[in-house]
């Protein structure tokens, strides 16, 4: 038993903690959870609790189902929601095979090899996201309506709204559960909020959007309107982006920062920049997953179509922001393509091997494109030489198909999981006759 793992049950007994949850995710991003009771705890340290992973999106093929959840005692926390009956505590698992080996299907798994990978090279991966979300009125959405929660745009303060109320509960909350809140302000859109947690290393702030995910949907039960995640609910108003902010550490030292340099940006960051936009269209599958997806990042609304980036530009795929110059810590690009609904493990591995592998290619940063982007012609596009994201689910798993960084990085299981995933997500989709046909061909044809 080590120090945290005392620590966990030394906790569990002075604190009157009845149910421990045992958090994992599946292949998809969502979240799953089974409850044990305290005098499983020790059991769950030593050797595991086991599930069926074939019932979970993505984890195993049938004939080798079963599966190890093992607890870590790091992620180790109160849910502050469940109140003071029956006090109820949480801890995210890696899950390994019966043998002990550490499952490759894991997305905690994909992540950590990820960082495995960037730790050999010398480098930690800090991340902080911006996560977008609508708030709906609860009666029409649980209908399948999205109809916005309140009526106000960008940054505006609605005194004794919703949406007010809701993002001082919801940030209280992430801060009981250790989960540090930078910002949290109304978005563009009517319901529209936007919550962003402070930079940790990856693996850390993935589990941090998983449990936000969690306490946004909590908060908005516990006040009568729908959250959603979902990329474009409504064709009319802004898309949920989820922009994460990335860089690279050694020891204390950000390696992005050169003071001096152009927008103060190292070399290595330069190349990692440049490695996330030359691999930009294999690894949209995995940032942007669903269907849906694709109709955020058709063009306009801030966000990105196309895979260039810029400084003050919010049509940028990339964007490196500005920073006070004693503030070199802060030095950081910002990735924009990326959705709310994404799969966090899986979207920042294949962020990290991106850019990695830009830094060890050496790969040369294109030109800054500063114009509007929706201004130019393709032609203008193709001189500046800068390539569009996949417009559809389909184009970017045809594209994600043949990408050996992709591969790679998800791992053969995952990668053949995920393919095999998104083309019935399409086939599905495709059959549909859709009210836009039937109002455009029905009486017209
Ligand atoms: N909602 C926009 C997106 O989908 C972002 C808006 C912003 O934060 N500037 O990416
Ligand atoms: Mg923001
Ligand atoms: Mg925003
Ligand atoms: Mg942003």
């Amino acid at each position: 038993m080590d120090k945290q793992q005392d620590f966990v049950l030394r906790q569990i007994e002075e604190r009157g903690i009845k149910f421990i949850r045992l958090w994992f995710t599946d292949v998809l991003g969502t979240l799953k959870s089974v409850a044990i009771a305290p005098a499983e705890v020790e059991g769950a340290f030593n050797e595991g609790i086991g599930l069926d992973g074939s019932a979970v999106e993505g984890f195993t093929r049938r004939s080798e189902a079963d599966m190890l959840l093992h607890p870590d005692p790091s992620t180790f926390q109160m849910l502050p929601w469940r109140g003071d009956i029956d006090p109820t505590a949480r801890m995210f698992c890696d899950i390994s095979t019966p043998d002990g080996q550490p499952s490759v299907t894991d997305p905690r798994r994909v992540l950590r090899r990820a960082l495995d990978v960037a730790s050999a090279q010398g480098f930690t991966f800090y991340v902080h996201p911006e996560i977008e979300f609508y708030l709906l009125k609860s009666d029409e959405a649980l209908n399948g309506e999205p109809v916005p929660a309140d009526n106000a745009g960008y940054f505006d303060n609605v005194p004794g709204g919703t949406a007010h109320d809701f993002r001082r509960r919801a940030v209280r909350i992430l801060e009981d559960l250790g989960i540090s809140v930078e910002y949290s302000h109304h978005e563009a859109g009517p319901g529209q909020n936007e919550i962003d947690l402070r930079f940790s290393d990856a693996l850390n702030t993935a589990d941090n959007v998983m449990t936000f995910r969690t306490v946004v949907k909590e908060v908005a039960i516990e006040q009568g309107v729908y959250a959603t995640f979902m990329p474009k609910p409504m064709w009319q108003h802004p898309g949920s982006g989820m922009h994460t902010h990335v860089s690279l550490f050694e020891g204390d030292t950000n390696v992005f920062h050169e003071p001096g340099a152009e927008y103060q940006l190292s070399k290595i960051g330069r190349h990692f920049v440049a490695g996330l936009l030359k691999h930009a269209p294999e690894i949209t599958a995995v940032t942007n997953q669903f269907v849906n997806s694709y109709k955020r990042i058709w063009g306009g609304d801030e966000a990105p179509s196309y895979a260039c980036w810029g400084h003050n530009n919010s049509s940028a795929l990339v964007r490196i922001p500005t920073y006070k110059p004693n503030k070199g810590g802060s030095a950081r690009v910002e990735y924009r393509g990326i959705d709310s609904a994404a799969n966090p493990y899986l979207a920042y591995a294949v962020l990290l091997s991106a850019g990695l592998k830009g830094v060890s290619e050496e790969y040369e940063l294109p030109a800054e494109i500063e114009g509007d982007i929706w201004e130019m012609s393709p032609r203008e596009r193709s001189v500046l030489g800068f390539d569009p994201l996949p417009s559809s689910l389909n184009e970017a798993i045809s594209i994600m198909e043949n990408s050996e960084l992709v591969a790679e990085t998800l791992g053969e299981q995952v990668f053949a999981y995920f393919l095999a995933n998104k083309r019935a997500e399409w086939k599905q989709y495709r059959a549909q006759v859709t009210p836009f046909e039937l109002a455009s061909n029905l009486h017209a044809l």
